[in-house]
């Protein structure tokens, strides 16, 4: 007999910086049989799936598929994909997740440029096609959606400049991917790279990346091997691709997940999910600043999916937290970084994103603060 008792999870409501909810639909789809990574049937789904993830990064790129890893293994196996030793590498640091595209462009052996904008604000279009011409470099990287601060990076119109100094555009959409347009084409974006947790709500550990003709190029233009067995994608795509080469086996439950998770998304139609998330922040707006909570983003360039608000003068925000949790059921983020102890950040992403979920977590915020505050 087992000397472990069993661990009851309960029941939460996830309005942190993800994971999000999960539906019932993609949990019962995960519950399904095991089968083999080279089953017809499980070749027939990921063929599917890499058709639905086009749909959702609105892209004709062949290789478009999903990592077998959260969102940082996606940006990990770009990086170390397409960033060769003594690359330049722009990145843009405004938040959590531009640093950390920094820390591993730099264990790739990138010559990192760093572009720095106070947490929160966003780069002006402009400023990143300046350093791209002084600085020509391989890689530009931008974070589409920083959920450490909330802030929106507009994408539009670099690419071009990226092309024409003869580098690549890579875009951090583990949180906008389901919750804002991300137009991977249009957009002109090279490599992307996003998470399953967030607003496509599926359970953590898949991460879908896409990378462009000129991204592939690259890659197959490269000196040498990549640094990583296990994230090089000149061996994984033989698998997603037609040889079906066998490389690592497919996490195959959690593949059944992102399917289903893919179909609801289209079932519910990108552009009436981006207006839902809309509709969504802008009452939980309303609400929050009711209450005395100021948006820590940059105005006009607040995220729907992740409000990052400081909480008021005297207020105890991780007391805030473990009241929301405790009493309700609720889980909210706490702020990182430079807003550590001053912010709490409310997600909204995907299936999270209801009309009850924004009343309850008000309701329930309402409660909790007089609770936490000094006075
Ligand atoms: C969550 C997140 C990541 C990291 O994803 P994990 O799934 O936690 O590995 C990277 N970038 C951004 C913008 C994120 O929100």
């Amino acid at each position: 007999m087992s000397d472990f008792a069993a661990i009851e999870i309960p029941q939460r409501i996830l309005l942190g910086p993800g994971p999000s909810d999960v539906p019932h639909r993609v949990l019962e789809a995960m519950a399904r049989p095991t089968i083999g990574h080279l089953d017809p049937v499980f070749l027939q789904l990921m063929d599917q799936t890499r058709a639905m993830l086009q749909r959702v990064w609105r892209t004709s790129n062949p290789m478009t598929l999903a990592v077998s890893g959260t969102g940082s293994a996606g940006m990990e196996t770009l990086l170390v994909n397409l960033v060769e030793r003594g690359d330049t590498v722009l990145v843009g640091v405004n938040g959590v997740f531009g640093g950390r595209i920094k820390d591993t462009a730099e264990r790739c052996g990138g010559k990192v440029v760093a572009l720095e904008r106070p947490w929160g604000e966003v780069f002006e279009p402009g400023e990143v096609i300046d350093a791209v011409r002084r600085h020509r470099p391989a890689v530009t990287a931008l974070v589409h959606a920083e959920t450490s601060t909330g802030a929106h990076q507009p994408v539009e119109g670099i690419a071009e400049v990226v092309h024409d100094a003869g580098g690549l555009l890579l875009l951090d959409c583990v949180t906008s991917l389901g919750g804002v347009p991300v137009e991977i084409d249009a957009w002109g974006v090279d490599a992307a790279y996003s998470g399953t947790q967030k607003c496509l709500s599926c359970p953590p550990g898949l991460s879908p990346v896409t990378l462009s003709p000129r991204a592939v190029e690259k890659l197959d233009r490269r000196s040498g091997k990549v640094p990583s067995w296990y994230l090089d994608l000149t061996m994984v795509r033989n698998y997603w691709g037609e040889d079906r080469t066998y490389h690592h086996t497919a996490p195959i439950n959690m593949l059944f997940a992102l399917h289903e998770a893919l179909r609801m998304v289209l079932d519910e139609g990108l552009d009436a999910r981006f207006e839902r998330h809309r509709v969504m922040h802008d009452r939980l707006r309303q609400g929050l600043e009711e209450l005395g909570m100021r948006y820590l983003s940059q105005s006009g360039h607040t995220l729907p999916m992740l409000n990052c608000v400081a909480v008021p003068e005297g207020v105890d925000e991780a007391q805030v937290r473990r009241t929301l949790l405790g009493d309700y059921g609720i889980e909210v983020g706490p702020g990182l970084g430079a807003f550590k102890g001053k912010a709490i950040r409310i997600g909204l992403m995907g299936n999270s994103a209801t009309r009850r979920n924004v009343a309850l977590v008000l309701a329930a915020l309402k409660a909790a603060l007089p609770l936490a505050s000094a006075a």
